[in-house]
């Protein structure tokens, strides 16, 4: 396979076309970024510890019956993913209120729901990622009821299985973000990135934070605690 053009570069990865025009390849970036961009640096080690935690991911939930765009592991912070198109919504798993819930209706962090829930929010930088109902999502037309009620479905079967995982390392999966997207002959796909930078994880008998919050927050070691999850997860089978 021959790295072709940059399509696209995010905030945390470059996307090149490659040979095939079905398979892209993903560059996981040192750089990180909250608040909508505001807030910037670079964290050495953090493209590798995501690539390596999201190709675990990925490739534990196809094991489990959960199909995604991950191919295989190209280097240390590089990987093939099948090309898809990627519905505008990211999709939110809620385990506990954190984050902008908590804030939103005044929950105290780390409160156990009662049942996990999903939430879309409209990927949109300029509107800056807004929460968005299921009837915006039906009249601005960004997903059909079929692919909504599917997202969901499966946003509530990873959170099943990356929580039962995570649980087994003593970690918490309080909450994570997914994204989708529509392969070339129509069916929808879980996609994007599964990673310290998409969930929250925090450790079971200490409640340290284990992700991005260390730097949203400046609780420092961002990539040390990076490095805890992936040791954690190394050390098992998928
Ligand atoms: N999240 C993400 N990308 C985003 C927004 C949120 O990966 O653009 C993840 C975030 O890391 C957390 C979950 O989605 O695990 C819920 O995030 P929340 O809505 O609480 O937003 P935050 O306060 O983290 O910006």
């Amino acid at each position: 396979m021959i790295r072709g053009d940059l399509l696209y570069e995010g905030k945390a990865k470059k996307l090149y076309r490659t040979d095939d025009p079905n398979v892209l390849w993903v560059e996981y970036k040192d750089d990180a970024t909250a608040f909508n961009g505001e807030k910037k640096a670079q964290l050495a080690g953090k493209g590798e510890m995501n690539n390596r935690i999201a190709a675990f991911f990925f490739r534990y939930l196809r094991e489990n019956g959960v199909d995604n765009h991950f191919l295989q592991e190209v280097s240390p912070t590089e990987q093939w993913v099948r090309k898809v198109t990627i519905i505008p919504l990211e999709v939110v798993v809620r385990n506990r209120a954190a984050g902008s819930m908590a804030k939103r209706l005044g929950l105290e962090e780390g409160r156990m729901l009662p049942r996990p829930i999903v939430e879309f929010y409209y990927k949109n930088d300029e509107l800056k990622d807004p929460l968005i109902t299921e009837d915006h999502i039906d009249v601005l037309g960004l997903a059909t009821v079929d692919q909504r009620e599917e997202m969901k479905r499966i946003a509530l079967q990873v959170n099943d299985l990356l929580g039962k995982k995570m649980q087994e390392l003593g970690v918490t999966l309080v909450d994570f973000k997914l994204e989708f997207g529509i392969d070339p002959d129509g069916r929808l796909i879980l996609a994007d990135e599964i990673s310290p930078d998409t969930c929250r994880f925090w450790d079971v008998k200490t409640g340290k934070v284990l992700d991005k919050d260390r730097f949203r927050r400046d609780l420092g070691n961002v990539v040390e605690a990076y490095r805890e999850i992936w040791n954690r997860l190394e050390g098992t089978t998928p």
